[in-house]
């Protein structure tokens, strides 16, 4: 199942070059009382809110796609864990541009020395929201990466087990100043998150080891790879980042970004596809 959010708030099932209407399947969520739970409640009901969803849709709605604004298809994420340098060839080009790793030294290592980062949750839109570029006299790069949605919680869990612990998948793009400092500021101006252009259910990846993944820029390719070339693939990410902290449903994993990161501008177009996810297109301005 392709599960969307838009229309600010609306949910929706997508097939075909359509979403179905299906915004009461909410109704199945339980009522939240404050202090609110440190998970996203649409994820960690995921099952009812399907079940449901999938007996509205017959009599719903039909909009053609491209006709409503895309948000992000996880609402209250608790945390959104980023990989870095977790492809080989992308580890290659930052070691050998200046551009990109300013001399900090954990932008050159291996993930299994720089370990993972956080985005803040307030970065986060989606691709009908756009991205509003800060400091555009800096460079600004878009980073297109395989998005992980935790179904369940997770708290130390092995890399065998890893998987059972996938509510779905998206394609995320991790917006990024490049400069000296910290990651988690760098990576984290509002919109600098980008989750879409729905949620894809496991049912309907059958390797998220093997898909391949691209982006443009104003219909100009600027990365091409495959997820194979992921140095800790899904699995062995959600072992590492529970052995640290406790994940919960509507967390996301940012898998880190292959080789081909390059700058983005005010005007911008991108379009960014991931195998049996589906394409988002992002447009940029300046904040
Ligand atoms: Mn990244």
């Amino acid at each position: 199942m392709k599960l969307c959010r838009f229309n600010d708030g609306r949910l929706g099932i997508v097939e075909d070059g359509h979403v179905r209407d299906v915004t009461a399947a909410l109704d199945a969520l339980p009522a939240y009382r404050y202090p609110l739970p440190p998970f996203d409640p649409m994820i960690a009901n995921l099952d009812a809110v399907a079940a449901r969803a999938l007996e509205l849709a017959a009599a719903a709605p039909a909009l053609p796609i491209d006709r409503v604004r895309l948000s992000s298809p996880v609402a209250n994420p608790g945390k959104i864990v980023g990989a870095p340098v977790n492809y080989q060839k992308h580890l290659d080009e930052v070691r050998d541009n200046a551009a990109l790793h300013h001399n900090v030294a954990s932008t050159m290592a291996p993930i299994h020395t720089a370990g993972l980062f956080l985005k803040a949750t307030s970065a986060l839109v989606g691709p009908g929201d756009g991205i509003a570029l800060r400091k555009v006299d800096r460079r600004n790069d878009q980073e297109v990466e395989l998005a992980v949605i935790i179904g369940r919680e997770a708290n130390g869990v092995s890399a065998a087990d890893g998987y059972k612990y996938v509510a779905g998948y998206a394609i995320g793009l991790d917006i990024t100043i490049r400069g000296p400092e910290e990651r988690s500021l760098r990576k984290s101006p509002d919109s600098y998150a980008v989750l879409g252009p729905w949620l894809v259910t496991t049912d309907e990846i059958p390797n998220p080891g093997d898909l391949n993944l691209r982006i443009a820029v104003n219909g100009e390719e600027r990365q091409s790879s495959n997820t194979r070339y992921l140095i800790l693939g899904v699995p062995e990410l959600i072992a590492y980042a529970s052995s640290f902290y406790t994940l919960r449903p509507g967390d996301i994993i940012i898998t880190g970004t292959p080789e081909g990161v390059s700058p983005i501008q005010p005007g911008d177009v991108i379009s960014a596809c991931i195998e049996h996810i589906g394409t988002m297109e992002v447009r940029v301005r300046a904040a």
